[in-house]
This record gives C-alpha cells, structure tokens and sequence, in this order.
C-alpha cells in the first residue's frame, strides 16, 4: 500500500518506519525543511533507541523516503496520517489542534482520488468528526474517509510497541476504510495482535482514558507513598504487594517525582477539559492532576529539608532531566519544575545526563552539565536521582559519597536503599514512600 505520514516528530517517524517495514511504500513528510535534510542524509532528529538502524534498512529497501513536499507525496496514496503534534494550548486544558487542522487542510486539497485520511495526533472527542467537515468544505470533490488510530508507543520502546503492541483501535465511519487499514495492519495481525474498530469517538476516548487511567496509577501511588512516610511504612512493599493482584496489575505502581512527558500531563487536562464541555465532570482526573502537581513541590521541600531549609549556597547534582530513562524528550519533566526551584533558591546546580543535554541545555539555563557523575558529585552538598537512566544503577557510591562535601543523596525513584546509602558512607538518604536515613 502507499501511505504518507505527515509528523515526523516521535510518532510519525516511528510509525513510518515502522509502516515501511512491515512492507508498505512510506512517503514522511514534514514542514521542518532541516528535519527532512537530516533524515534523507539517515540522520535521526530524536533519541530513539533502534530507529536509526531500522529507517537506513528501510530506506535501503527503496520503502521509505522522506519529503516537504505534502502534494506530490499524498498524490495516489491509500492512506495519509497525521501524526503533528497536539501540545496544550491553555490552562483549561485545550488541545491545540491547529497542527492537525493545518494539515488537514493541505491534505484536502492535495487529495486526487479515494484515500483514508487517519489521525494518530492524540485529539479531544468529536476532532475526527470535524476533520471531516473541514475536508468537505475544502474540496467538496474530494473522495476520502476519515478514521481514527490512536497510538499507545512508550518512547525509548517505541519500535517495539509499534511491531508488538498490546492492540490497534481503529475508529471508522465506513466498511471500506476498516477494510483497508484491516488489510494495512494485516502483518501485525497475523501476530495475533488484537484490533479493535468501533467508531470515531470511542476510539479517541479509548486513548485518552487509556492515558488517564495509567496517571491515576502514578498519582494513586505516589499518594500512598505520602502516607508510608508519615506511618513508617514501606510504599514499594506496598506496591508489589497490591501489584500482584491481577486485577490492578503492577506496572505504573512505582512511587516517584510526579508523572512528566509529552503525553500524560497535556492529554489528563484534555480529558478533564472535554468533561466539562460536555458536562460529564472527570472529577478523579482532575484530582489526578492536581495531585501529580502536589507532588512535584512535595518533592522541591524533601530537597530543601535535606538542605537545612535553604538551597542558598549549596552545591546539588541533579543525575537525569529527561522526563524517563531511554528518551531525550524534556516536555513536563519533573527537572523542569524541580531544577528552577533550586536555582532560584540559591543553589549551584550540575547535571548529568549526557542524552538529557540534547534538550536540556535551552530548557535548563543556569546550570551546569557534566558527563562524569563522580566530577559532578564533587564536594556537592546534595545528590538528587531524578531520572532512573541505567548508569546510575551501577554507580560506586562509596566512590560517590567520599567525593562529596556532604553525604547526601535523595533517590527520587528508589533505585538504592537505605541499606547501601548506609554502608557507602551517606548520612543522610531520602528516597519516596520509604524510611530514611538522617
Ligand atoms: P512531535 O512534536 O515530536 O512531532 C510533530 C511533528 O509534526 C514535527 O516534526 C513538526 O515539524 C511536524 N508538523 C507540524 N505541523 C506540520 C504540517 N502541517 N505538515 C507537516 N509536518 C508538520 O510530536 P509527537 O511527540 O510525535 O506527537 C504527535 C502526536 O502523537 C501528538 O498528538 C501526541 O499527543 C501523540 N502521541 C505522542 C506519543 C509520544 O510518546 N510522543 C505517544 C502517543 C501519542
């Protein structure tokens, strides 16, 4: 089949590859002149653990290439999708939606015979429909379907997810566009993996309740994790202890900073936004939020706490800014909230995350960045794990707490224990929902 994908951004580029890869033709398009240079030069514009080796085989293979040129590209396609982005437009939670209508526009009137045009931009109950109008209105000649295909990828696992995911939604109109995005998807589900079809806006919800729903996991948890701290309990005994029951499952039961990323925060606030325009109040998404916001200065004092009540004039080493390990993507990080608070509490910030840097450095002025966590530990007052990249797990901390000026460390994500901080010499370790050292 010929698709387009318009968005080469972290969705669109790994699901045309990944499209092209499961055999299709694949033009991507993009309006970022410098984005299109670089992929037909086999450069990657994003960290993507395995894109970079898939796209050049791909591109080898004579199914993939890359284009500004959205008319010719969508010129005899079968399916185009939007893949642009959709960030939060305001604080009431509104989705931007003027990427994808932009786009859709162009798509219109660039549209030379029958195609199924399908969003996989994350969009707001009733986008699809209105997609729709806008095509109509723009071409009255135009012979196209719109559909829905909501897309679950995790970054840092985002090819895996997309050859192995745990179901496709598809939301259609017609037979005949579930037929062809059926047969386009037909390779995956000879993998038996499951494809649900329903209709337009069932398939929109399902992603964001889907979203949703795995925040209340984080926000239930790290609430819990508040309460083990006050009573002297363990919040990862807790944890594994409710996770092992198989009707709440233990993924996105782990107590933290607060969710980040380019997903959660803006599409719980789209959600919460929807019910109230349509007056079906999401009153335990709201909450959700507000709690994941509590969180992140709930975490800003353990640090000031750790710090003798004053960031003033000490040294903090922050190990990773990026909002998760195997990513270079800072949307909503919690660094973002965390890292200015100290800064303009007085304290001299270094940084190590060497794939962090990439976005960092504009995000994060002011602060210092380092590659060696030793160097950057050196006679620091205070060691913060921020993001649980997998060379922080194997750190000597013996080695660590001897460089610093004073011993302290808060593991924001648990990966130590109290056990080891203790015997490397820290006198003083905070981490989240567990018993502490001080
Ligand atoms: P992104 O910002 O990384 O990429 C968007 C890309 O679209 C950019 O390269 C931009 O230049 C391009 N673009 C914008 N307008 C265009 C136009 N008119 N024509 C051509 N190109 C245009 O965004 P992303 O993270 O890939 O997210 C895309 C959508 O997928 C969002 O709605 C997001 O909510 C959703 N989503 C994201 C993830 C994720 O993990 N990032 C997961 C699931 C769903």
């Amino acid at each position: 089949m010929r698709i387009v994908v318009i968005g080469t951004g972290y969705v669109g580029l790994v699901s045309g590859v990944g499209l092209s890869h499961l055999g299709h033709d694949v033009v991507c398009v993009d309006n970022n002149a410098t984005k299109i240079a670089m992929l037909r030069q086999g450069k990657v514009p994003i960290y993507e653990p395995g894109l970079q080796e898939l796209l050049a085989s791909n591109v080898e293979a004579g199914r993939l290439s890359f284009s500004t040129d959205l008319p010719s590209a969508v010129d005899g396609a079968d399916v185009i999708f939007i893949a642009v982005g959709t960030p939060m437009k305001d604080d009431d939670g509104h989705a931007d939606l003027s990427y994808v209508m932009a786009a859709v526009e162009e798509v219109a009137h660039a549209l030379t015979g029958y195609a199924v045009i399908v969003t996989k931009s994350t969009v707001p109950v009733g986008t699809n429909r209105k997609i729709k109008q806008i095509i109509a209105q723009a071409n009255p000649q135009a012979e196209c379907d719109v559909a829905s295909n909501p897309e679950f990828l995790r970054q840092g696992m985002a090819i895996d997810d997309f050859m192995r995911p745990d179901r496709i939604v598809v939301g259609v109109q017609t037979e005949r566009a579930g037929n062809i995005l059926d047969h386009m998807y037909s390779s995956l589900q000879l993998r038996n993996v499951p494809i649900i079809t329903t209709d337009l806006e069932s398939a929109e919800l399902i992603k964001y309740a889907s979203n949703a729903f795995l925040a209340t996991k984080i926000s239930f948890i790290n609430e819990i994790a508040a309460l083990c701290e006050r009573v002297g309990a363990d919040v990862e005994e807790v944890s594994k202890g409710m996770g092992l029951d198989e009707r709440i499952g233990k993924k996105f039961l782990r107590a933290g900073p607060g969710y980040g990323g380019s997903c959660f925060p803006k599409d719980t606030r789209a959600l919460a936004n929807s019910g109230r325009e349509h007056r079906a109040p999401q009153s335990i998404v709201e909450t959700v939020i507000r709690v994941n916001d509590d969180v992140k200065q709930r975490m800003v004092e353990k640090l000031r706490m750790m710090c003798d009540g004053s960031f003033a004039g000490k040294i903090v080493t922050v190990f990773g800014v990026t909002f998760k390990p195997h990513t270079d993507d800072m949307r909503d990080a919690s660094s973002l909230t965390i890292v200015p608070a100290l800064l303009e509490g007085g304290a001299e910030v270094r940084v190590v995350d060497i794939i962090g840097r990439l976005q960092g450095e504009a995000l994060l002025p002011g602060v210092v960045w380092h590659d060696d966590p030793y160097i950057a530990a050196h006679d620091a007052d205070l060691v913060v794990v921020l993001t649980e990249w997998d060379e922080f797990y194997g750190l000597d901390l013996k080695k660590l707490a001897r460089n610093m000026k004073s011993p302290h460390m808060a593991d924001l994500h648990n990966i130590y224990s109290l056990r080891d901080a203790k015997c490397a010499g820290f006198e003083a370790y905070e981490c989240v929902g567990q018993a502490r050292l001080s």
